[in-house]
């Protein structure tokens, strides 16, 4: 607070007259009458009001509407972020925060106007502890930004959803991605979390400067805002554990004769105990696409991409176990590759999976969605899924975090056609309800966003929902923070069913 009043020695005393001004607090204001305020708490470079600046930050990866806010904020630490949402508070204007903007469920989109706080310049690795290993990140960090900065220490961050995200913005998305069969999702890797909410209020998820590997300590409330979609509140610090980079890595591909068989193999490598880092799922139309953007040959039929971490001895073990499990299941065309530069040609055929979707229809559009089911649903759900892709006649190849039961359909659409619009858009909901039929989830790491909160109810029960409608309400009773997102708003008659 000492280094905020420095620098903006006005806005304190002016934040605690509009406190009291109870007929003020009344009004809704709108954000023009606000705007002089916010820059004189991050300066008048730290405010845009500009088009082009306000369209960006209204959209995200995804296909939903650009949704632009009234003004974009960059502030530059906690306080100004606090102060800027005390304002936004006493005059009920929306709050949107902005992570890296990769997502791919509309979460960024200012449907009812208001600010959105963009974080890219709270850039700061604020502490790294090689002997715990833990790091806690501002918001405007990003996961490629902290590994590089981590190379010299032996250490590394592995959750990886591809794009080069934001680690707040993860949190608040609770990403995952291909190494999360071994290492886990951001559930199980941020430690702590500074947050301010609503209202201004700054608290600490686990505690001022605590970073303890478990806790029995109270609600779990860092779990909580992991996942939250930036609807209770704006994520300023984050504290994630680390991990050793392995020794060794090796890294392979299979084909298969069919999806069952792939699968199958997936599930005896995971029960016979070997920590595979990664096994990733494309289905024969991702390898065909692949094979076109990437120039490679790959047989087109479902293929395992897999990544062993380990001393070098261990991985001789792990890869003798899965080359004989493979074999079992029919699986052939092994490709292994030890040396980096082999490896990294390998995966990039996976990492470029969403462009060479693209390829496959110049000029259209994609849209990834994923579901996530029990791993022994997975063969099923995903031949449905294929043979509702023929009859829908849509362009969808799969890829899948296996070792997870989680995979993506890569929808590639005319955004100018509205009858294959249509057709998209009945054929995500039956996806969803195929996953909730299967015991799954409709969303195992996208997220709700804009596009899947009507199907949360279905998932989880309206009691379930009200409970998490009653939090909101208490954490955002005016529901400023990113409304329109995740959940309807707490009403009474909802919470009477
Ligand atoms: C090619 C591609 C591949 C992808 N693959 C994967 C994948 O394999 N796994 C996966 O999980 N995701 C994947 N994604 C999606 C995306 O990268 C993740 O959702 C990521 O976590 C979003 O982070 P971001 O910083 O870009 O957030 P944004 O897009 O900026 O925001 C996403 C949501 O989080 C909120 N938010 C952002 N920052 C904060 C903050 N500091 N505090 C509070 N709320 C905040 C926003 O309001 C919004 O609701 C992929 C995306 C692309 C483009």
């Amino acid at each position: 607070m000492i280094q905020f009043a420095k620098c903006c020695p006005n806005i304190i005393r002016l934040i605690e007259t509009f406190k009291n001004d109870s007929a003020l607090c009344a009004q809704n204001l709108g954000v023009e009458n606000v705007l002089s305020q916010f820059k004189s708490i991050c300066g008048n470079e730290g405010v845009s009001v500009g088009e082009a600046v306000r369209e960006q930050h209204g959209r995200d990866e995804s296909m939903h509407k650009c949704r632009p806010p009234d003004a974009v904020v960059f502030p530059r630490c906690v306080e100004e972020v606090s102060a800027l949402a005390k304002l936004c508070h006493i005059f009920n204007v929306p709050m949107i925060p902005f992570g890296t903007g990769t997502g791919l469920e509309g979460g960024v989109g200012a449907l009812e106007g208001g600010v959105c706080f963009s974080l890219r310049n709270m850039d700061k690795i604020v502490d790294v502890h090689v002997e715990d290993m833990d790091v806690t990140v501002e918001p405007g960090v990003t996961r490629k930004m902290l590994n590089t900065y981590l190379r010299d220490t032996g250490l590394w961050f592995p959750v990886d959803p591809g794009a080069d995200a934001s680690l707040c913005g993860m949190a608040a998305t609770s990403a995952s991605g291909t190494n999360a069969v071994r290492y886990g999702t951001m559930r199980e890797n941020v430690l702590n979390l500074e947050v301010v909410l609503a209202d201004g209020t700054i608290i600490q998820t686990a505690g001022k400067g605590r970073r303890p590997r478990k806790t029995a300590a109270g609600y779990n409330l860092t779990n909580l805002f992991v996942g939250s979609e930036g609807t209770l509140g704006i994520i300023t610090k984050t504290t994630l554990r680390l991990y050793g980079i392995p020794e060794a890595v090796v890294s392979a591909v299979c084909t298969f004769p069919s999806v069952q068989a792939a699968v199958d193999s997936t599930v005896q490598i995971l029960q016979s105990g070997v920590p595979i880092a990664r096994i990733e799922f494309l289905d024969d139309v991702m390898v065909d696409a692949c094979n076109r953007y990437s120039s490679l040959s790959y047989p087109v039929k479902p293929t395992l991409f897999l990544e062993f971490h380990g001393s070098e001895d261990s991985l001789k073990e792990q890869v003798k176990v899965t080359e004989d499990i493979t074999q079992t299941s029919g699986g052939s065309n092994f490709h292994w590759a030890q040396d980096a530069e082999t490896r990294n040609h390998l995966w990039a055929a996976r990492h470029n999976a969403w462009y060479a979707a693209l390829a496959l229809r110049p000029g259209c559009q994609a849209y990834s969605t994923d579901v996530c089911v029990p791993l022994s649903h997975l063969p099923q759900i995903i031949v449905e899924t294929k043979e509702d892709l023929i009859k829908s006649n849509l362009t969808g190849p799969i890829a899948g975090h296996v070792g997870d039961g989680n995979f993506h359909c890569i929808m590639v659409v005319d955004p100018n056609d509205k009858d294959e619009l249509n057709r998209l858009h009945s054929f995500t909901d039956r996806l969803a309800r195929r996953a909730l039929a299967l015991d799954g989830t409709c969303t195992g790491e996208h997220g709700v966003g804009l596009g899947k909160m009507y199907l949360l109810p279905e998932e989880l029960g309206c009691h379930t929902v009200h409970v998490m409608q009653s939090i909101k309400h208490t954490l955002d009773p005016k529901n400023l923070m990113n409304p329109g997102k995740v959940l309807l708003p707490f009403s009474r008659e909802s919470q009477q069913g």
